[in-house]
């Protein structure tokens, strides 16, 4: 696992491994000896006891972590009765269907031979989903009543795109399966085939194509996608594997990692983006009323100093003479970035002092997913280097809706005219201040975006690297000024209706809207 996911491996096979030293559990399971129950019974009971204790924590990642307690208790209970826990063999395309999925689990099996993934448990934040994911298995997660319905040999058809999982399906949606893993795959082999071409319009307009990781088990993706370089490491992931807080010379050895795979790519590093939904287990989640529009990300940064300088001094000292950025989250004010400078100034004197000469190339960045830093964006362009747009926090931010909320999620529009003129008015200020803009939220790798995002002048965009092959066949198929003119119209429609009616035209006379159909 340590190969797979080195930040992930060690950290979860640790956390088993102090549960079981854990005085409290045994003391537990000694009480319950001592009433005459069997050592079986007791460990049950026990870890039984941990896993409620887990499961009713109101944050997602934590509450996740049940499954980890329950691992650990099976693996215990498996040696009392003797129990040998031989995973069957895995046979060629296979799908692993499980009540839950542990990483250990995971790492059992041969997992270069599975198709997919089901299990009736578990989030998509789990580790094995993220591994999973990371390794490209199709995966359903959350399929009540899995278990009963299903059984060895069962025929199962496993639709990672729509979160369909078919259990002896009929001939007939076999055969339609078939015919778009079929079409899938062939699509897919001519994708790979632009891995190392260019992001060039039809008239040589370049965009950069980047790729945003969260854990270094992605790197493998991002050279088999051919990504040009990082456009967001999302550094609180690994964090929120820890079970303390990442030493600095720990957080340097997995900044380092990413850099050398990296090589002469750009790599840029974002600082923490803590708090609101991400919370590592050794942190005391606040109470707030509203977390998303509380302590989060720069803020506790600027806040607790000695963590951000820490995380800084670890990003420039394992940046040797690497094309490094540094991009700082959810940023309100010019006065965050002055502070954040301040800090990275000292930062930079200390390693100076201790005899570590920093990378001078090093740029600083802001991300751009606030409203206010939309409408000063051309004073915030002053004060750094280059700055990304944050589209998953810029929408919900914009419109007032819970990027998490089922309710409301029918009110999270990408194309709403006031998301379009911030971009708008974003990538102008880059532009006039002479500053590269990129995107890096989750609209940048949906391919029905891409012809508005080119024409609106993004330099560069960053995606999860599946996506990129997609984006960049569009980005191919089309001419600049073509993306010019339907940025340039589509800014002056008053409703969405009217925003994707357009849009949804332009496609299909530029001929791509069968491509943005298959992978949006
Ligand atoms: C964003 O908000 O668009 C972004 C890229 O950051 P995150 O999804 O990590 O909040
Ligand atoms: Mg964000």
């Amino acid at each position: 696992m340590r190969e797979l996911v080195p930040e992930v491996g060690g950290a979860i096979f640790e956390a088993l491994r102090m549960i079981l030293e854990d005085v409290s559990f045994s003391d537990r399971v000694a009480e319950e000896l001592a009433k005459g129950m069997t050592a079986e019974a007791a460990i049950k009971l026990v870890v039984e006891e941990y896993v409620l204790r887990f499961e009713s924590m109101s944050d997602d990642y934590l509450r996740e972590r049940a499954v980890d307690v329950r691992d650990a208790g099976q693996r215990i209970l498996r040696h009392l009765l003797g129990v040998d826990h031989e995973i069957a063999e895995v046979r060629d395309q296979a799908v692993l269907v499980a009540s839950e999925l542990t990483l250990s689990d995971l790492a059992a099996v041969d997992h270069s031979k599975l198709e997919g993934i089901v299990t009736s448990g578990g989030g998509v934040t789990s580790h094995a989903a993220i591994l999973a994911k990371s390794m490209g298995i199709p995966t359903v997660v959350g399929v009540e009543g899995l278990i009963d319905s299903c059984g060895e040999g069962d025929e199962v058809v496993v639709d990672g795109n729509s979160g369909t999982v078919y259990i002896r399906p009929s001939e007939e949606v076999i055969g339609e399966y078939r015919r778009l893993d079929l079409d899938f795959r062939a699509f897919q082999r001519e994708l790979e085939d632009l891995r190392d071409l260019p992001a060039e319009t039809t008239d040589g307009h370049r965009v950069a194509m980047l790729a945003n990781i969260g854990f270094l088990g992605e790197l493998s993706l991002v050279d088999h996608y051919g990504a040009e370089g990082i456009g967001l490491y999302r550094t609180e992931f690994p964090f929120l594997s820890y079970r303390d807080f990442p030493s600095e010379e720990e957080q340097q050895k997995l900044y380092r990692r990413v850099i050398e795979e990296m090589g002469d790519r750009p790599v840029t590093i974002r600082t923490l983006d803590l708090g609101a939904d991400k919370y590592p287990s050794f942190m005391t989640a606040l109470e707030e009323n509203n977390p998303f529009l509380g302590w989060r990300s720069i803020r506790v940064s600027l806040e607790v100093e000695n963590i951000f300088a820490e995380q800084l001094r670890a990003i420039v000292s394992s940046a040797g003479d690497a094309p490094l950025r540094i991009m700082f989250p959810m940023i309100t004010s010019v006065e965050e970035i002055r502070r954040a400078r301040e800090i990275y100034a000292d930062c930079l004197s200390d390693l100076a002092s201790r005899g570590i000469v920093p990378n001078s190339a090093i740029e600083l960045g802001a991300m751009i997913e606030v409203p206010a830093a939309v409408l000063r964006a051309p004073q915030i362009m002053r004060e750094v280097d280059f700055v990304s747009v944050g589209t998953n926090d810029l929408i919900q931010y914009t419109l007032c809706v819970d990027r998490d909320n089922g309710k409301v999620a029918s009110m999270y529009q990408p194309l709403h005219p006031a998301v379009l003129q911030s971009l708008e008015m974003i990538v102008t200020a880059a532009h006039d201040a002479g500053r590269r803009v990129g995107m890096c939220g989750e609209m940048a790798g949906n391919p029905v975006y891409t012809v508005v995002l080119l024409g609106l002048g993004f330099d560069e965009l960053s995606m999860g690297a599946l996506y990129l092959p997609v984006v960049k066949k569009i980005i191919r198929g089309v001419s600049f000024s073509d993306a010019r003119r339907v940025a340039d119209e589509i800014v002056r429609y008053d409703t969405v209706e009217g925003v994707k009616g357009y849009l949804y035209a332009q496609l299909r006379e530029l001929g791509l809207i069968e491509l943005v159909e298959t992978f949006s």
